[in-house]
């Protein structure tokens, strides 16, 4: 079907409403509108219209107008309370003379729309224009209440310095396409400075194109408070009812929960093992300054899993060796002595803990920069002013 026969026959178009579920509620929360078509063979979807760089501007302009009016009629004469998750593309507004989406928001205030119900989503990492302009119409949008949102965080080259400047509410995330990037624990990573950053900026995370339970479980443990996807709910051409997949919605969370729990108890359960275990060694093998050969003492006890351990002082200078476990012995590798480490996240924090809880701490799994592996460190006063570090290696 080409561009024109589209614009001939614009009653054939028609928005459809995907729902988007709230984490706390379990409720569907609003909608993204979809351009979709009736065709011969079926309900279409218009995205291959709208990404065409041969179609003109004025077509999808006119096909957009035409959604999006639909969509904003529709949601005014079904009086839900609910939100509307408009697109729009910012290249195309920063062109617009006549500001149709401003215009056209305005004209249904009138008509008693609450415009906090909109939200709009924009596109971030492929704005042509100046993003100054884009910021002022996003904070122009937002004093009518209406809320932003930006679309394909996290793919393309998106910059946290440019969405940090548009204010936004909601970060929406597509973890299909993420998780279809290279594998690595490098997503983990940018989905953690994402959930960092949504703190810092006061706005929500929202996945998207979540697909299957793992998908879903995923987006949970990584702070999703909106989830949005066909494993949820497929687009449909009017709303749904918003407690219709309340049940099976925390069915799954509840097993979400399950797991994590199971996840901190087993965590709990090694850090008690291993503050147990190096009290009683401790207590047998006291610490001496030569600190390399008190540590292979200690080493040659611990665990298979424990695979790197070192001294720090209390400024975070390593004060003995690296010693490595290499099959069965331990070696040491004197290069780091010396380094200083306080740089590392939580490091002096966890110095402190230490010494005020006199306990060891167990830290979050991260990749470790030499080996990729994912890695625990187990951290342990040993003395006054020195502290012994184990590297663990996580599912063995
Ligand atoms: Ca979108």
């Amino acid at each position: 079907m080409n561009a024109l026969e589209i614009l001939t026959d614009m009653s054939r178009v028609k928005p459809y409403y995907q729902a988007i579920f709230s984490a706390d509620s379990h409720m569907i929360i609003g909608y993204e509108v979809l351009a979709r078509i009736e065709t011969e063979d079926g309900v279409k979807s218009l995205g291959p219209f709208f990404h065409d760089p041969t179609v003109p501007i004025e077509f999808s302009l006119k096909v957009d107008d035409y959604v999006q009016t639909t969509a904003l009629e529709y949601l005014l004469q079904n009086g839900e309370k609910t939100l509307l998750f408009i697109n729009v593309n910012v290249n195309h507004i920063l062109i617009d003379q006549d500001d149709d989406l401003m215009s056209r928001l305005i004209t249904f205030r009138q008509k008693g729309l609450d415009l906090s119900q909109i939200v709009i989503e924009v596109t971030e990492h492929n704005v042509m224009g100046d993003m100054i302009k884009v910021a002022t119409l996003c904070k122009n949008l937002k004093s009518m209440g209406v809320k932003i949102a930006i679309d394909d965080v996290g793919i393309g080259a998106s910059n946290l310095d440019r969405i940090a400047m548009l204010e936004p509410d909601i970060l929406k995330v597509d973890i299909h396409a993420l998780k279809n990037q290279e594998h690595s624990t490098s997503y983990d990573g940018v989905l953690y400075s994402l959930a960092l950053l949504s703190r810092k900026i006061g706005a929500e995370l929202l996945f998207e194109a979540i697909e299957d339970s793992d998908q879903f479980h995923y987006s949970w443990n990584n702070n999703g408070r909106y989830y949005q996807g066909y494993f949820l709910a497929k687009p449909h051409h009017s709303f749904l009812e918003k407690n219709m997949f309340k049940d099976r919605f925390k069915k799954d969370i509840y097993e979400f929960i399950l797991l994590e729990r199971k996840k901190y108890q087993s965590e709990y359960g090694l850090s008690s093992q291993l503050n147990n275990q190096l009290e009683t060694l401790i207590k047998g093998i006291s610490f001496d300054q030569d600190s390399d050969r008190w540590m292979i003492k200690i080493a040659e006890h611990l665990a298979s899993y424990c695979m790197r351990v070192y001294v720090t002082d209390d400024h975070g200078y390593q004060i003995s060796s690296n010693a490595i476990k290499n099959n069965d012995s331990w070696m040491l590798n004197s290069d780091y002595k010396g380094r200083n480490w306080s740089w590392r996240p939580f490091f002096i924090e966890n110095l402190v803990r230490m010494d005020e809880e006199s306990r060891g701490i167990l830290s979050d799994i991260y990749s470790d920069i030499e080996t990729g592996e994912a890695v625990q460190t187990f951290s342990y006063r040993v003395a006054d002013s020195s502290y012994l570090f184990i590297d663990i290696r996580v599912n063995q």
